[in-house]
């Protein structure tokens, strides 16, 4: 077993000795061989050398969108992270295959929760709140958290469609539970009028719900966060104001809520892209979310002056795992008709996630 993993690992160094330009000419015939069989799509956070093959880019929801239309790719190569992959391997038809370039590509907020300590946080918030929740998951979490909240007629949630999905679930129990991610959940109960004292934090690891005194609870938040996201402050926001007086300052809605307080607009990956393309000319604009991201809205849109709310701020070093010579390898592994990283999710916890997901897209689309 070891020595077969150490044959693996150097038959794939050799990807990194290879010139670039070698592995963009094979990519590209490659993809041009496999034609419509083959789909590749990339999210905005992606590095440009990965990004420049996609058939479509997009955020999660318009990638988990993309993923449910698409019947005729019978490989579908997913540059992103792992939770993507399953949530395109739960859409697609059984007969169509879905890839991750590097199995290693995760999401530090999706481990924030898994099924066991939300089983325990479902006995012991019905055991105090009575069986009144609604379970609401972020589409940032394993697919077994989506299954789980199937089961208990919940429903899946991106930033691009928080406020429409939260809405909705607000009027169908009297408690909402929102994970992983606290910041999307707080940020969107708190522009929806659910004041801050019925927004309690449920701790996981210490098993703990934290609330005003007396509270009457209407949003239960997990207390999971994105590290990116987290890295964004009020003091970079006032900083760059001091120097730029007539700067725009945009945020994704996962950055902390002081932080979405202080922005002139936040939202999801989608919303700041748009913000940026109907912005006018010459318009200073500083925008907290993933650097790759930021870096070519940069380069695309010249005619303003896109700049990073916090240039120190580390791209995604999940995202990041998907690289030139991973992707090289997996077209070559497709190719020679051998295995890639394949992802796939259990039949039984796929049926179950599929509910919450199908039940977003239909809200989405009303
Ligand atoms: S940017 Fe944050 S939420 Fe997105 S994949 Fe990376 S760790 Fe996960």
């Amino acid at each position: 077993m070891i020595l077969t993993e150490l044959k693996q690992k150097q038959a794939f160094s050799r990807y990194y000795d290879e010139a670039p330009e070698a592995q963009i000419a094979r990519i590209q015939q490659l993809k041009a061989d496999m034609g419509p069989d083959l789909l590749l799509v990339a999210h905005h956070y992606q590095k440009d050398e990965v990004v420049q093959f996609a058939d479509a880019r997009g955020d999660s929801l318009k990638l988990a969108q993309i993923a449910a239309e698409n019947h005729t790719a019978k490989q579908i190569v997913f540059c992103g992270v792992h939770f993507m992959a399953e949530t395109a391997d739960i859409l697609t038809r059984d007969e169509q295959r879905v890839y991750l370039p590097d199995p290693m590509a995760g999401c530090s907020m999706a481990d924030m929760a898994n099924a066991y300590q939300l089983t325990d946080a479902w006995q012991a918030l019905t055991a105090r709140l009575g069986d009144d929740i609604i379970p609401v998951t972020y589409v940032n979490s394993t697919a077994a958290i989506k299954a789980f909240v199937g089961q208990h007629g919940g429903v899946v949630v991106t930033s691009g469609n928080a406020r429409q999905i939260v809405t909705w679930a607000l009027r169908q129990a009297k408690h909402l539970l929102f994970l992983p991610d606290q910041h999307l959940g707080r940020n969107t109960a708190l522009a929806l009028g659910v004041p801050a004292s019925a927004i309690g934090l449920w701790h996981a690891q210490e098993a703990r719900l934290d609330s005003a005194p007396g509270a009457d609870l209407r949003v239960i938040l997990w207390d999971g966060y994105c590290s990116v996201h987290q890295q964004f402050t009020v003091a970079q926001i006032a900083g760059l104001r001091a120097k730029y007086p007539a700067i725009k300052v945009i945020v994704h809605s996962e950055c902390q809520h002081a932080v979405v307080a202080e922005a002139d607009a936040a939202g999801s990956t989608r919303d700041l892209i748009d913000y940026i393309h109907q912005a006018p000319a010459g318009t200073r604009i500083a925008v907290g979310t993933d650097n790759n991201l930021v870096g070519r809205l940069m380069r695309e849109n010249p005619d303003k002056k896109v700049m990073y709310l916090n240039p120190m701020s580390c791209a995604c070093i999940l995202m990041n795992r998907i690289d030139l010579p991973h992707l090289a390898w997996t077209m070559d592994q497709l190719a020679a008709g051998r295995q890639a990283n394949q992802i796939t999710v259990a039949p039984d916890t796929a049926k179950w996630a599929k509910k919450a997901l199908d039940r977003m897209l239909e809200l989405s689309r009303a």
